[in-house]
């Protein structure tokens, strides 16, 4: 995947021309938002306050160079596709135009403009195989630099043909993006955001039915993108204790020469911002304003933004995103907890939630001892019979893992600021399964999960019931 990263950090060098039009373009909508209660659904629903006017485009002249040159021309409402590549039977091809219209009212949604405002909105794309040949058209300036993978300029973006077809249309979408929200919004935030929100709005699968196209920004499966590998770059990094910070992602710089994993951490702090329940309003509303230099001041002085527990909930967040990551039943509560009594205490698990906070808080250096019981489900097999619950102990079960663990098996943990691998903060286990003993590591709470993939949580029911004490001491009765 090393040939994935797109070199189009440098978009905002566009043409001064263009960008004083822009400027002269912009359009100032009031809308009456006021702090009434009961207008906080408008609100919500209410269109952003300014963004561009269209700069129509006649772009005849271009396409007839492009026809003039053997190259071939596909056309729908907001995209011109010129490519140099050859027809082959099945490359669909000529769908990536309907396609594009579809993404372009997604991307109109998101940022709340009407799609009115949008409707005369045009850019002219170029699919490359061979660079010379749309020199010589006259169809790439020498003015654009020399990009690997795609590179964007106002109305025209430029992209590299690639031989999957889904990631063709996913840098299609990538560059689309940049075009939109350079034309429409006068983007000009750090690049976390830009490239960011490019890699999250591009993100898709196609469907059968029409509308063809649907936004999947956390993937259900590996299966509806192929070949992006955004979510395994993440785990790679983390598991070799590379993985950055929240405040590194943020302070990402723009260059032509991005990495995959740099485009994969801009995503996933998008990814976390825009959907976590402690983050998606400061988000949403920044969003809303306009995108500028002072976007990261705006997000970071949001009422209730706090920078230390962003940074923990980002950390939590890429220790164990995965397809299917279900931002509502793994957030975190991180309350310090009551000390466990010395009589000991019990408490529940759920298996439909992520990591949970016990609100016992265990003693540096102390040996506890735990006890779980009952069953649960943790998955739901759909088979030609009917439907088959997995159900499954404290132990797990043998016939399906995760993450080198049984399903279903308890796990025991404490989050861990340093880890001794290196790398950022996680959860450490510090036991596993059914009837344990174990050494607290900090002055923390105990955090307890039923191991599961995220994608089941929903379809899992039921908990477990836990036990826990000093060592050496009888359990509480139930
Ligand atoms: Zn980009």
């Amino acid at each position: 995947m090393a040939q994935k990263a797109s070199e189009s950090w440098q978009r905002r060098s566009g043409s001064r021309y263009q960008r004083v039009q822009d400027r002269i373009c912009l359009v100032i909508l009031f809308v009456l938002v006021g702090s009434i209660p009961g207008l906080a659904r408008e609100k919500e629903k209410a269109p952003r306050k300014s963004y561009s006017v269209v700069m129509e485009h006649d772009w005849h002249s271009l396409i007839h160079r492009a026809r003039s040159a053997g190259l071939r021309v596909f056309e729908s409402n907001h995209l011109v596709l010129i490519t140099d590549r050859a027809s082959r039977a099945g490359d669909a091809l000529e769908d990536l135009p309907e396609i594009f219209d579809e993404a372009v009212g997604i991307w109109a949604k998101h940022y709340r403009i009407p799609l009115s405002a949008v409707s005369k909105w045009k850019v002219f794309g170029c699919l490359v195989v061979d660079r010379e040949r749309f020199r010589k058209a006259g169809l790439l300036p020498d003015a654009i630099p020399d990009f690997t993978n795609g590179y964007c300029e106002h109305y025209r973006f430029w992209f590299t043909e690639q031989s999957n077809p889904a990631y063709r249309r996913h840098l299609l979408l990538h560059e689309g993006v940049h075009a939109f929200t350079a034309t429409l919004l006068n983007l000009n935030t750090p690049t976390w955001y830009t490239e960011g929100i490019a890699e999250w709005l591009a993100t898709h699968r196609l469907v059968e039915r029409r509308p063809q196209l649907q936004h999947t920004p956390i993937p259900g499966t590996p299966e509806d993108v192929e070949q992006l590998g955004r979510i395994e770059m993440i785990r790679r990094l983390r598991q070799s204790a590379e993985a950055p910070s929240l405040d590194q992602v943020f302070a990402l710089k723009p260059t032509l020469h991005g990495t995959v994993g740099s485009y994969a951490s801009a995503w996933s702090v998008v990814a976390f911002l825009a959907r976590h329940p402690r983050y998606q309003e400061a988000f949403a509303v920044t969003e809303q304003q306009p995108l500028d230099t002072a976007f990261m001041h705006r997000l970071t002085s949001h009422p209730g933004w706090n920078g230390a527990a962003a940074s923990r909930d980002f950390d939590a967040f890429t220790a164990d995103l995965d397809y299917g990551f279900d931002y509502s039943r793994m957030n975190i509560n991180w309350s310090p907890g009551r000390r466990l009594p010395a009589a000991g205490a019990t408490t529940k698990v759920s298996a439909a939630l992520g990591w949970q906070n016990s609100g016992w808080q265990l003693k540096t250096g102390r040996q506890y001892q735990l006890r779980a019981l009952g069953r649960c489900r943790v998955a739901q097999l759909q088979r030609t019979d009917g439907q088959l619950d997995l159900e499954s102990t404290a132990e797990g079960i043998s016939i399906d893992w995760y993450r080198s663990l049984p399903l279903g098996r308890l796990l025991i943990a404490q989050w861990d600021e340093k880890p001794d691998s290196g790398g950022r903060p996680k959860f450490k286990v510090l036991a596993e399964g059914g009837e344990t003993t174990f050494t607290a590591v900090s002055d923390s709470p105990m955090f307890l999960k039923i191991n599961n993939r995220p994608g089941n949580l929903s379809q899992s029911d039921g908990q477990l019931i836990v036990n826990i004490g000093r060592k050496g001491d009888s359990f509480p009765s139930r």
